[in-house]
């Protein structure tokens, strides 16, 4: 885990383009701070795609980091008449280089999802699915959407062409609000240090823009233009990595620290290791998760504390390069619960999260490392 991601809570996503097809500018890009490389079908070939996976793969597991990749499918809008079979291509493409998540474009209904997830079932596919909301008809029933996705993008570039462009703002801040109540990733995009492209700085109102989607509650910015074409990928990460830093000295944690109200103990007992933490000053709250629905469910309740996901597997660590405030850390599998707690204690020394005497709040499901519930909360002193 590199150490200085700790210090922020949202993510970056950064399209990948002609402006950083080179190993060294990806290796900056890296380092100073993308947490995910966003590859978007409606531009290139399948081969040059697949050599930029495999760059990215490369240089971040020299880094030690885990970043996500991130396979924007187009959908129907540029190739009009975009086939099922088209489409199943791309879906075989997805699987066969591994991305982490594919992003569904152009949505217009529930339906279509659907169809997208029968396909994807059918082709034995369970790569996570970010569904773009940049349609009017998909705005009305965007919470709908969002609940048949793993995860959603205010893909504000188009949703400005299809709705007025004054209705933006308030849909931004609409489809996030519906992400955080569901506790599922979501993307802010397109724009947002749009200047960068031709300069090393930003405009006082894009930077104002990206603190805005941070207190909006949006787990992810993302950089397009920016770090695809521009002429300042590197600084434009600098900069928002700033930016975020910046925000989040005035975001609302702990906000979200009632329960649901609802019979559920894996919802109870993520609350309640938010609540515990929030309470007793933990200084991290440490999720061991086999698939990532644990640290998930910690990060819906934005705690102040980081949340750091202990997991044996490398998708699942990528996977959660999305979530608002999640560090994975890698670790093999835990034999019992008290070699686990063993395992916690010494990450959070590692991480440098804690000193010796400080208070950190473990949650887990039991039986260990078997994917789906969260149901143990214990205090543990370092
Ligand atoms: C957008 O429209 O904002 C978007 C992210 O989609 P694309 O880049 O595929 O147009």
């Amino acid at each position: 885990m590199d150490k200085n991601r700790l210090n922020r809570h949202v993510k970056i996503v950064c399209t990948l383009g002609p402006a950083s097809n080179s190993p060294e500018i990806l290796e900056k890009m890296l380092s100073e701070g993308m947490d995910i490389a966003r590859l978007n079908l409606s531009y290139g070939t399948f081969e040059e795609h697949r050599q930029t996976i495999q760059m990215v793969r490369s240089i971040s597991q020299k880094l030690g980091l885990s970043t996500g990749v991130l396979l924007d499918l187009p959908g129907r809008k540029r190739r009009t008449g975009d086939t099922r079979a088209v489409f199943g291509e791309h879906l075989q493409f997805a699987q066969a280089n591994q991305v982490d998540f594919t992003a569904l474009s152009f949505i217009t209904s529930t339906q279509q999802v659907e169809e997208v997830n029968t396909l994807r079932k059918e082709m034995g596919i369970d790569i996570p699915v970010i569904v773009k909301i940049e349609k009017g008809e998909a705005l009305a029933v965007s919470g709908a959407i969002i609940d048949m996705g793993d995860g959603v993008m205010v893909a504000r570039g188009d949703l400005g062409l299809q709705i007025n462009i004054e209705k933006v703002p308030l849909a931004q801040k609409k489809i996030i609000r519906e992400a955080n109540q569901r506790g599922k990733p979501v993307i802010t995009a397109t724009e947002m240090l749009e200047s960068m492209v031709k300069s090393p700085t930003p405009t006082r109102a894009e930077a104002t823009d990206v603190a805005n989607a941070v207190l909006d509650g949006t787990d992810a910015v993302m950089l397009s233009e920016e770090t695809s074409l521009g002429k300042y990928p590197v600084e434009a990460i600098q900069m928002m990595s700033k930016i975020i830093r910046e925000a989040e000295t005035a975001y609302p944690y702990d906000l979200n620290l009632q329960d649901s109200g609802l019979p559920e103990v894996n919802d109870a007992a993520a609350t309640a290791a938010c609540q515990i933490a929030h309470q007793i000053g933990a200084k991290a709250i440490i999720a061991l998760t086999a698939g990532g629905t644990t640290a998930l469910r910690v990060a819906k309740h934005r705690p102040d504390q980081p949340i750091l996901a202990v997991t044996s597997s490398d998708t699942t660590m990528r996977r959660l390069s999305v979530v608002w405030g999640v560090y994975p850390v890698k670790r093999s599998e835990p034999s019992d619960l008290e070699d686990w707690l063993e395992e916690a204690r010494k990450i959070a020394l590692e991480t440098g999260i804690a000193v010796k005497g400080d208070l950190i709040v473990i949650t887990a499901g039991m039986p260990l490392m078997v994917p789906g519930s969260t149901n143990l909360v214990k205090v543990h002193q370092i």
